[in-house]
């Protein structure tokens, strides 16, 4: 496998079995072509791939302006750790921790202000001075302006090429979730491209990529939406509105840890697309992340013992799953807190997965590669506790091509 650094993309070829990409070295100046069986393009929301695929970005763009600030933070003041928004009508600001010691502000551009006057030191330091910031709090690094935009892709597979990441979907900053949507894009499409390749999974399993994905896009797109609407509010009596219903639920501890953890981020649920479609509950459902004991009895996240391989986690004695036994596909048995760790098990150190399986009434599921579940059994249908085969011509085996 190679990394090409500094390399731009100028054209893309589609041949039956394989991509040729014209290549530019642009640290020499020179061209090359390369093959490859598929192609992921994440070449970012203004995407020239998509524009060559001749796919369209639908969706809208809104005509109010962002300024961005980046900074170096030379000494910290009260808060400097935390996400904030000031919900000011006048001047709603984003104030917010970014790594590596920096920190970043964004505020609009008013209706009475040109965005030209305010890309200027000067005029940032203003902004800044109203947050209570100074030049001994921070380094100016860089600023900009920006527009937000609410945009998906028409189509996200031609052929042998896939959008993903921003080259398929634009959504407004507010709540954090852009680039999150682009790691689970590469997240559902790599381990299917993996075993389409290994000849483990038929070539149509990539067609289900965007039924999985756009849904959920969507979701976190529209929360993303309905979050700056509150953030922003410009009319003084609905802030004002906002204020008095937030400080009143701001009592109730359970909104508290409820916003802390992020519960109101829609969670990902494949209805449609590479899941068995047996009725069980937690098919489609990305399976929790508890801590585990491993059969060492180390301490471990569920996600380092399932290490993306396709997996049967099972409640209860050892069933037959068969199938999925031949097909190469190893299980482990979950077991509650306090139980000792042994061959093909772990323990449920909090016993959140055991309950999650049985919220879901499910004894069994087999996980995909990625986390979510493909089949569940059904342990409240009376004799319904068997697993879902695998899909036809499914096998763990390597097979040259
Ligand atoms: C102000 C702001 C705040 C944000 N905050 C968050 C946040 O807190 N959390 C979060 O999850 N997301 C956040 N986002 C969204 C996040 O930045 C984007 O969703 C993410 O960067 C998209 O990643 P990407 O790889 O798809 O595209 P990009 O980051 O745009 O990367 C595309 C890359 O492809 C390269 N490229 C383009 N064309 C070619 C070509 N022809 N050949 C080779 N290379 C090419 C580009 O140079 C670029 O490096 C924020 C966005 C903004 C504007």
């Amino acid at each position: 496998m190679s990394l090409l650094l500094e390399h731009e993309c100028l054209r893309l070829t589609q041949h039956s079995d394989h991509v040729e990409l014209m290549l530019a070295d642009l640290t020499v100046d020179e061209f090359r072509r390369i093959r490859a069986s598929y192609v992921i393009a994440a070449d970012g929301g203004s995407s020239s791939l998509r524009a060559q695929l001749g796919v369209g970005f639908s969706g809208k763009t809104y005509a109010e302006r962002w300024i961005v600030i980046d900074t170096k933070v030379l000494a910290e003041w009260p808060g400097h750790d935390r996400l904030r928004f000031h919900c000011n009508p006048e001047r709603p600001t984003v104030d917010c921790p970014t790594p590596l010691g920096h920190h970043r502000w964004e505020f609009p551009v008013r209706d009475d202000e040109d965005e030209r006057d305010l890309l200027n030191e000067e005029a940032i330091w203003k902004v800044l001075r109203g947050q209570g910031i100074s030049d001994t709090n921070v380094k100016i690094v860089g600023f900009a302006c920006y527009s937000h935009h609410v945009r998906f892709a028409d189509r996200w597979r031609v052929d042998r090429v896939f959008l993903a990441g921003d080259a398929a979907h634009a959504m407004p900053p507010w709540i954090g979730q852009g680039m999150c949507a682009g790691v689970r894009d590469v997240g559902n499409l790599c381990w299917k491209l993996a075993a389409v390749l290994r000849g483990t999974l038929g070539d149509s399993v990539l067609d289900t990529y965007q039924a999985e994905r756009l849904p959920h896009v969507k979701d976190v797109t529209n929360r993303a939406v309905k979050t700056g609407k509150l953030i922003i509010q410009r009319s003084r009596w609905r802030a004002a509105a906002r204020n008095h219903v937030f400080r009143t639920a701001s009592r109730v501890p359970y909104f508290l840890t409820w916003l802390r953890d992020h519960r109101w981020l829609p969670d990902a649920r494949y209805r449609d697309g590479f899941v068995a479609k047996s009725g069980n509950g937690a098919e489609g459902w990305l399976i929790p992340q508890p801590w585990v004991l491993d059969e060492k009895g180390d301490t471990v996240r569920l996600d380092d013992i399932l290490g993306g391989r396709w997996t049967i986690l099972h409640v209860g004695p050892p069933s037959d799953f068969g199938q999925w036994r031949s097909a190469g596909v190893s299980t482990l048995r979950v077991t509650r807190p306090g139980t000792a760790p042994g061959p093909d098990g772990l323990v449920d150190l909090d016993g959140s997965l055991i309950r999650w399986l049985n919220k879901k009434g499910a004894t069994a599921v087999a996980v995909r590669p990625d986390g979510f579940v493909y089949a569940g059994t059904n342990g409240r249908a009376p004799g319904g506790q068997s697993l879902t085969p695998p899909p036809a011509g499914f096998t763990m085996q390597r097979t040259t091509r």
